[in-house]
C-alpha cells in the first residue's frame, strides 16, 4: 500500500490514481493523515480490499508530508561507514542518535529557505513505525515498521559545530529541514527492502550514490537499540543516516545554493525534489 498527503487529507492509490481513504472508507480511516497510525494494520487490509475507483492522477504541487506530525523522530549520524570515514569521527561502535525536532517535518511542495550559506544536503531512508514499541528485539522489529519515504536530513554544518559538542539536532531543525515524501510504501510493495539504491543529485551532478545494505546499523538494529531506552509510538519516524558525498566533505566544499532543487532518490519509493530559496 502507498499512502500519502494530499491538501492535508489521506490518500492511497488504486491502479496508480489517487482514492481519498476517508470518503472511500465512509469515515472509518482518516481524513487527517497521521491518523493512518491509529491502527495502521487496519487500514492495510482495509486498503487490499478496495477496488479501482478512478481517482485523479496525483498532482505533486498538492502533496504534504506523508506522516505530518510525527510524535518523534530519531535520526542516526554516521551510519554508512564512507560517510563515517569523511568526518572526524570515524566509524562508529554505537549508533549516534540525535532528533530532528518534528516542527521541521515538511512535504515535497514545501520551498526550503537556505538560512546560512554552509547548508548541506543528505538524503536518507526514512523509517514509520506502525505501533507503539517497547523492547522489542531485532527479529521482531520487521512488524513495527508501518513503510518507508525518502528524506532529506537537511544540515547547517556551521550551527552543527557550534558549542563544546556537535549541536546536531539543532543544526538539523532549521525551518523545513525535514523534507519527506513524496508518499509511504508498505515494506511487501519494496522489492529486497534492506538494500535499495538511494541518491542525491543537484542539477547536473550526482553528490551521493549508495544502497542501504551499507548501513552500519540497519533496521531492525535501530528499533531494538531505541525502543530499549524509549517507547516509540505508531506514527513516529527514523531518519537512519546518509551515505558519503555530502557538501561538508568534498574540497571545495559543495554547499547548498538558492533556486537550487534537491533531487533525492531510493528505489523501490521513487524521488523527492526539493526547492530551495
Ligand atoms: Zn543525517
Amino acid at each position: 500500500m502507498r499512502i500519502a498527503n494530499v491538501e492535508g487529507r489521506l490518500v492511497t492509490f488504486v491502479g496508480g490514481r489517487v482514492v481519498d481513504v476517508a470518503n472511500e472508507s465512509d469515515g472509518r480511516f482518516g481524513p487527517n493523515p497521521q491518523s493512518a497510525f491509529v491502527d495502521f494494520n487496519a487500514l492495510v487490509a482495509w486498503g487490499s480490499s478496495i477496488g479501482a475507483s478512478g481517482g485523479a492522477e496525483l498532482d505533486l504541487a498538492t502533496v504534504g508530508a506523508p506522516v505530518p506530525a510525527p510524535k518523534q523522530v530519531f535520526a542516526i549520524g554516521l551510519n554508512y561507514r564512507l560517510h563515517a570515514l569523511e568526518g572526524p569521527f570515524g566509524v562508529p561502535d554505537a549508533p549516534a542518535v540525535f532528533t530532528k525536532f518534528p516542527n521541521c517535518i515538511v512535504g515535497p511542495r514545501d520551498v526550503v529557505t537556505i538560512p546560512k550559506p554552509t547548508t548541506d544536503y543528505e538524503v536518507e531512508l526514512v523509517v514509520a513505525i506502525s505501533r507503539r514499541a517497547e523492547h522489542v528485539s531485532k527479529d521482531d522489529a520487521w512488524s513495527y515498521v508501518a513503510g518507508y519515504t525518502i528524506g532529506q536530513d537537511i544540515s547547517e554544518r556551521t550551527m552543527q559545530r557550534a558549542g563544546p559538542a556537535p549541536q546536531f539536532s539543532l543544526a538539523k531543525s532549521y525551518v523545513g529541514f525535514g523534507p519527506t515524501g513524496p508518499w509511504l510504501v508498505t515494506l511487501d510493495e519494496i522489492e529486497h527492502h534492506h538494500d535499495l539504491a538511494l541518491s542525491t543529485t543537484i542539477g547536473e551532478d550526482t553528490l551521493q550514490d549508495a544502497r542501504t545494505s551499507d548501513l552500519i546499523f540497519d533496521v531492525p538494529f535501530l528499533i531494538e537499540y531505541l525502543s530499549a531506552v524509549l517507547p516509540l509510538d505508531a506514527g513516529d519516524l527514523i531518519f537512519t543516516g546518509t551515505p558519503s558525498g555530502v557538501g561538508a566533505a568534498r574540497t571545495p566544499p559543495r554547499w547548498l545554493q538558492s533556486g537550487e532543487m534537491i533531487i533525492s532518490r531510493i528505489e523501490g519509493i521513487g524521488e523527492l525534489r526539493t526547492n530551495l530559496c
